[in-house]
């Protein structure tokens, strides 16, 4: 089977890994990247679950040991794939999803141009504040920050494949496994499901030429 890319960018706080959660424990296909960050764990995350939480020193000591697909500094601090998550993908026969931001989408896009994308919208500012103060995880100036960042962002929205806006979790979860489900139907990514189907047809066909001239 090929291994889909899926990128997933969002807006902080938009919802995007309540989404993830949701969607990844529903379909054992999707291997999850878990990212490595220098950001220091928020409340509930844990090392090696949500994140890899690394020290700059260790961050870039990895940058130069060419293990990131792709890194970026995001408010003021690194994160990045590696490439291990898409060895493991390949050799599980699974998907790969990439929950990054727009800059390491475009890296990503460059190395993989066939990568499925996908962008999360809230659905307004207004309940984006909201949805950041109700996650009571960032002080005051972090979520401003963060509110800045996302007018920036939303603006990169055209570079995705598909938009979700995430107004309803049920609704947006259905729409994101959806999509998902939809991307492994494309024809030329069965081909090699397609062959031996296929060819079970042109041998019953052949034998029953070989019936009539006999
Ligand atoms: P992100 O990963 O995009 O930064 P989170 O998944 O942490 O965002 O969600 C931010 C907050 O919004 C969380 O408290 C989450 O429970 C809440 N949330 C997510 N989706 C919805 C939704 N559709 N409606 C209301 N609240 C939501
Ligand atoms: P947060 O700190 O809220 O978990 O994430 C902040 C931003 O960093 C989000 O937009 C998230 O998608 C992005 N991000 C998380 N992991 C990676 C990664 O590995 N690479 C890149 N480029 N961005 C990431």
């Amino acid at each position: 089977m090929t291994t889909n890319v899926f990128i997933v960018s969002a807006p902080s706080g938009s919802g995007k890994s309540t989404l993830l959660a949701r969607v990844l424990a529903a379909d054992p296909k999707l291997v999850f990247s878990i990212s490595y960050t220098t950001r220091p764990p928020r409340g509930r995350e844990r090392h090696g679950r949500d994140y890899f939480f690394l020290s700059r020193e260790e961050f870039e000591e990895a940058i130069r040991r060419g293990e990131f697909l792709e890194w970026a500094e995001v408010f003021g601090n690194y994160y990045g794939t590696h490439r291990r998550f898409l060895d493991q993908a390949r050799a599980e026969g699974k998907d790969l999803v990439l929950d990054i931001d727009v800059q390491g989408a475009r890296q990503l896009r460059e190395k993989f141009p066939e990568a499925v994308s996908i962008f999360i919208l809230p659905p307004s500012r207004a309940e984006l504040e909201k949805r950041l103060r109700a996650r009571g995880e960032d002080s005051d100036e972090v979520i401003q920050r963060r509110l800045r960042g996302a007018a920036q962002e939303i603006r990169r929205y055209r570079e995705y494949n598909y938009v979700i806006v995430n107004r309803d979790l049920d609704e947006a979860a259905d729409y994101l496994a959806a999509i998902f489900k939809a991307e492994r139907l494309k024809r030329a990514k069965i081909e090699n499901e397609i062959r031996p189907i296929l060819a079970g047809f042109e041998q019953a066909r052949e034998g029953e030429q070989d019936h009539g001239a006999a």
